[in-house]
């Protein structure tokens, strides 16, 4: 039985990673910040069925060198999945860079040392789909990059283009580029799994609790978790996968629209229908720390064709739509909303 370590385990998508490993037969090594964050995962997936039997947890931090040799030894492959991710964005632009950054480097160090046979690291879409200057309809492929240096960027997105861009330049210096594959992810929504409400999820739950009367005029290509997990663990087995940047995508849905969707379904809520006006978004963001965080989004729809990695993959990605609803139904039945 191959091993394999998956890094931030408890996070949202790390555990629908974990849950499809352990589902192939793997054996799962989870890196947690805490060890009961690693009991309180172990719980979870064993009250959704899945067989824990072959899952362990080791404590490493992104910003601290301690135990990464140790998390990697006996390792066959390695899924990169910890970075900082709040809902807030912190002032300093450059503030999550060092965790993102410099963690993904300590964890790509261990991989190579330990000789794994393939490095998965999380991306996202963000690090691709900004620069000065986007047309309105922004279509974003495999080569395109985010400008880290373009003034209106949360610190998220610089912390994931930066990390991204210093892992290809790392992996092109050590010759291992084709031992590593990133995977791009649009918005990830769907079910989670437990009662963890990570930053995707608590968007929903915004909407869904009326938190805002009206949604700013944003729109974003959507994935479903599942089909993120599913390319996570294709990546690591596709010898194909080597040195390619993997868009997890199907099509891009504006606030507007997401929002009408859940309030056809629950029609007893009190969703946002109507859309904030621009100059409005900016002068309420002035006071609204979230909000912040779209002004960069204002009025340009990025849209990605991620159909090479349905082809090289054999993932299919399943309806945006059906992502959203099921994010919603997985925050209702666990009584989050
Ligand atoms: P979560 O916030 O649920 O997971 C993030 C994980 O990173 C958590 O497990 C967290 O650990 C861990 N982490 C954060 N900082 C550190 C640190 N300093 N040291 C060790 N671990 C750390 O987010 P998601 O599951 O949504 O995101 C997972 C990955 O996917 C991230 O790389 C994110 O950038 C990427 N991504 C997410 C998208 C989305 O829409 N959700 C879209 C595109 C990419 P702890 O549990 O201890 O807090």
């Amino acid at each position: 039985m191959h091993t394999v370590l998956v890094t931030g385990a408890a996070g949202f998508i790390a555990q629908h990673v974990v849950a499809q490993l352990l589902e192939r037969g793997f054996a799962v090594r989870g890196t947690v910040r805490k060890l009961d964050r690693g009991e309180q995962v172990r719980e979870s997936l064993a009250s959704s069925g899945i067989d824990v039997a072959g899952l362990d947890f080791v404590v490493a931090d992104l910003d601290d060198d301690a135990g990464w040799d140790e998390a990697v030894a006996g390792c066959r492959y390695v899924q990169h999945l910890a970075s900082p991710f709040p809902l807030e964005p912190p002032r300093d632009r450059e503030a999550l860079v060092p965790a993102a950054r410099e963690g993904a480097l300590r964890v790509a160090r261990a991989a190579r040392a330990a000789d794994v046979e393939r490095l998965v690291v999380t991306s996202s879409m963000v690090a691709m789909m900004y620069r000065a200057g986007r047309p309105p309809r922004c279509a974003v492929d495999e080569s395109s990059w985010t400008d880290p240096d373009w003034t209106p960027l949360t610190a998220y997105v610089v912390s994931k283009t930066r990390a991204e861009r210093a892992l290809w330049d790392w992996a092109e210096a050590e010759q291992w580029r084709e031992s590593v594959a990133t995977v791009n992810p649009a918005f990830v929504l769907g079910p989670g799994i437990g009662d963890g409400v990570g930053t995707s999820l608590e968007v929903i739950r915004m909407f869904m609790q009326g938190a805002y009367p009206a949604v700013p005029p944003v729109a974003y290509p959507v994935v479903d978790v599942r089909d993120v997990a599913a390319v996570h663990v294709a990546a690591m087995t596709t010898p194909a996968a080597g040195g390619r940047r993997l868009i997890a995508s199907d099509k891009t849905l504006s606030f507007v629209e997401l929002a009408r969707l859940l309030k056809r379904k629950y029609p007893q809520r009190r969703l946002p229908v109507r859309q904030l006006p621009r100059p409005l978004v900016r002068l309420v963001a002035l006071f609204d720390r979230p909000l912040r965080s779209v002004l960069q989004d204002l009025g340009v729809a990025p849209e990605a064709d991620a159909s090479y990695v349905t082809d090289l993959l054999d993932v299919a990605f399943r309806p945006a739509e059906e992502a959203a609803l099921a994010s919603a139904a997985h925050l209702v039945s666990r009584g989050l909303v």
